[in-house]
């Protein structure tokens, strides 16, 4: 566990320091300097976003990207933004999180049994990187699950970040996107789908919180070790 943690640790401080995709390094910074009414005068985190949860998890989260106005000023992903407030309490239900609301760096939340990334760790402009910035950020993912090396199930948050999880695992053809859909990769890992749960999905009904406490159940199911 040791080494895990110090491989996280050091893959942490690359991702903050990272200044691979131009757009993104700019934008970031631009978001922070547009900040709304509502978040005037806050310090933005304004750099990319490392991914955070438990050095034993069995499951990893996996998103599209920071929000420009969420993770991009928080400095933690999916905390103060409407989509956090869908995962986390999600995940409080399921028994992941200690808490039901993901507010800032220093709410106390802590995460049992999960790890949260994103495929692209910059908030990118209109939430939608390149498949370059895409291609660039995949050797973070590699590096947290060569670390995090009880995950045995990848839950991917859109069709995005299915994508990406397909790619990183080379997995040819790819399966479609759908939500609840799931297959195993070629790691042995159970890749999960679900709807990203974004204001657009949510204040539509295409995702409600049934759906989405119910991946969180099959993964459960999926990550509990054999009986014996
Ligand atoms: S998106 Fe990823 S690869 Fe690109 S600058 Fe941000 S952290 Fe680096």
């Amino acid at each position: 566990m040791a080494g895990s943690e110090a491989a996280l640790g050091r893959t942490e401080r690359q991702v903050v320091a990272c200044v691979r995709c131009p757009r993104l390094v700019a934008w970031r910074r631009e978001a922070a300097r547009q900040a709304p009414a509502r978040f005037a005068g806050e310090e933005y985190w304004a750099r990319p976003l490392p991914g955070f949860g438990d050095p034993a998890a069995r499951l990893y989260v996996l998103g599209l990207a920071p929000a420009a106005h969420g993770g991009n000023r928080t400095g933690r992903s999916f905390t103060g933004d409407a989509s956090g407030d869908w995962l986390i309490r999600a995940m409080h239900r399921t028994g992941y999180a200690n808490r039901p609301v993901s507010l800032h760096r220093g709410d106390g939340l802590r995460l049992t049994g999960a790890w949260i990334a994103s495929a692209v760790r910059c908030a990118p402009p209109e939430n939608r990187p390149t498949s370059a910035e895409r291609d660039n950020c995949l050797p973070y993912m590699t590096a947290e699950l060569d670390a995090l090396k009880d995950v045995t199930v990848i839950l991917t948050l859109g069709a995005f970040a299915w994508n990406a999880a397909c790619l990183q695992a080379a997995v040819s053809p790819r399966p479609a996107f759908r939500h609840a859909a799931e297959f195993r990769r070629p790691d042995g890992r159970v890749q999960l789908g679900c709807y990203h749960p974004s204001r657009q999905n949510t204040a539509t009904g295409r995702l409600t919180e049934p759906m989405l406490e119910a991946v969180f159940h099959r993964a459960r199911h999926l990550t509990a070790p054999p009986p014996g």
